[in-house]
């Protein structure tokens, strides 16, 4: 049954084979990637999160099981359910493992395992070679399928710099029955019984997000969403967290205004299973004066334009597993300035491809320096968007998935 009209090709309904980045990585490099996947052609694979829509792990999974299936490996791609309830407990699970010092409950262990159980019962998975869960939400489905005919990995996508002992010493009971943990970061590695691997994350660079825009699709799309450029733009584009540093950008910026004129527009999200996204926009609305602009429209070509328009670009995270909103504006070529954290210090080298920095007063700073040197804002972009050619495409994600996943292949 045919469910496109023919028309349409596989490119242009966004499968995005790999021939696409042929362009960008090279045919050698394209070429050794589809070799890999003769070694796993065929197998079934299931993975497993709690979102299909908002923060870094939908932005990943999209173009990933996409990429997969147009490579001949079956994907699939479970979301499970919960309760407000228990995505209240999941959030805590997750500020825990970034470092926060809060006790997970014997009350809030019980929510989080019995809705995970419930998820198990509904979770079938016959014929299916290997299942990737991700993050802290579904982690305990393990627990539930003793019978194990395929290899179980888990995958987290958080900073896991400094967990808090007692929550990871729970969590690790679960992590522990799995046949490996994949972390974005070597330095997110713990003390595991099992398998650790390390894959960082990438960006698809021909979505609506990250595809070419011209200067009139810019200025149209900044005009519908009447974003003033009379004056240069400062965004940080994040969802409402606190480990984003909304706050801490604003500092940044009106220090930074008091010596250059310059508008800032905070676009953020919040993702369907994190609650705490509206407790942040209230602080922030009530801090806000006519020269910082805050936008929660859902509209990735907004993302595209202001990362592109933008003079410069913040991600002042205090707590960042990867930070995909860096490698985007990277690409783009954009004048990034990121937390010095997690995986925002794994993409940008200080003063080569952006800059990195430890406070306000630095960030504001930076700010300045950037806007009153625009043939600095054109070296250091160009560097980043090399550094995001050579590391950060999908490409490398989908090979380093074939590698991990050819490990597993009986001969
Ligand atoms: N994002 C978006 N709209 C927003 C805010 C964020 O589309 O208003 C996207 C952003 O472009 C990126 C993802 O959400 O693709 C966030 O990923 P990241 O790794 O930066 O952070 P996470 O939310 O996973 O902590």
């Amino acid at each position: 049954m045919s469910v496109a009209p023919a028309a349409l090709d596989k490119a242009t309904l966004g499968l995005h084979p790999l021939d696409q980045y042929e362009p960008l990585i090279g045919a050698a490099t394209a070429d050794r990637i589809f070799k890999k996947a003769d070694r796993v052609r065929g197998a079934h694979v299931i993975h497993v999160n709690s979102t299909f829509y908002g923060g870094g792990v939908t932005e990943i999974l999209t173009p990933l099981t996409l990429m997969m299936n147009a490579i001949g490996i079956e994907t699939g791609w479970r979301q499970i359910q919960g309760t407000p309830a228990f995505f209240n407990c999941t959030k805590k699970l997750h500020n825990t493992l970034q470092g926060e010092k809060l006790e997970f409950t014997e009350a809030e262990k019980a929510v989080y395992e019995q809705v995970v159980f419930e998820n198990a019962t509904r979770l079938h998975l016959a014929g299916c070679d290997a299942v990737v869960i991700h993050d802290p939400q579904p982690l305990p489905l393990i627990a539930h399928f003793d019978d194990r005919k395929m290899p179980w990995l888990w995958q987290c996508h958080i900073d896991l710099s400094t967990p808090h002992p007692a929550v990871w010493n729970y969590l690790r009971g679960f992590v522990d029955q799995y046949d490996a943990a994949v972390f974005s970061l070597p330095e997110y590695a713990q003390d595991l019984e099992i398998v650790q691997r390390f894959i960082t994350p990438a960006i698809n660079p021909f979505s609506a997000k990250n595809a070419e825009l011209s200067e009139r699709e810019i200025d149209d799309c900044l005009s519908v969403h009447r974003i003033p450029t009379d004056r240069p733009l400062v965004t940080q584009i994040s969802r409402f967290d606190r480990w984003k540093d909304p706050m801490g950008v604003i500092e940044a910026f009106r220090k930074a205004r008091e010596r250059e004129d310059c508008t800032l527009v905070l676009l953020g999200n919040t993702a369907s299973d994190d609650p705490e996204g509206d407790v942040i926009l209230e602080t922030i609305r009530n801090s806000i004066d006519q020269r910082v602009i805050v936008l929660t429209v859902d509209d990735p070509l907004l993302v595209n334009a202001l990362q592109r328009r933008a003079a410069v670009v913040l991600q002042k995270s205090t707590r960042e597993g990867f930070g995909l909103t860096v490698t985007e504006a990277m690409w783009k070529g954009a004048a990034v300035i990121g937390g010095n954290v997690g995986g925002i210090r794994l993409q940008i080298q200080d003063g080569e491809n952006g800059f990195l920095v430890d406070n306000v007063d630095q960030a504001a700073d930076r700010i300045v320096q950037l806007l009153r040197d625009p043939k600095l804002r054109r070296r250091i972009g160009a560097q980043a968007r090399e550094t995001v050619r050579e590391k950060f495409l999908m490409s490398r994600l989908l090979e380093d998935w074939l590698d991990l996943l050819a490990g597993y292949r009986r001969p």
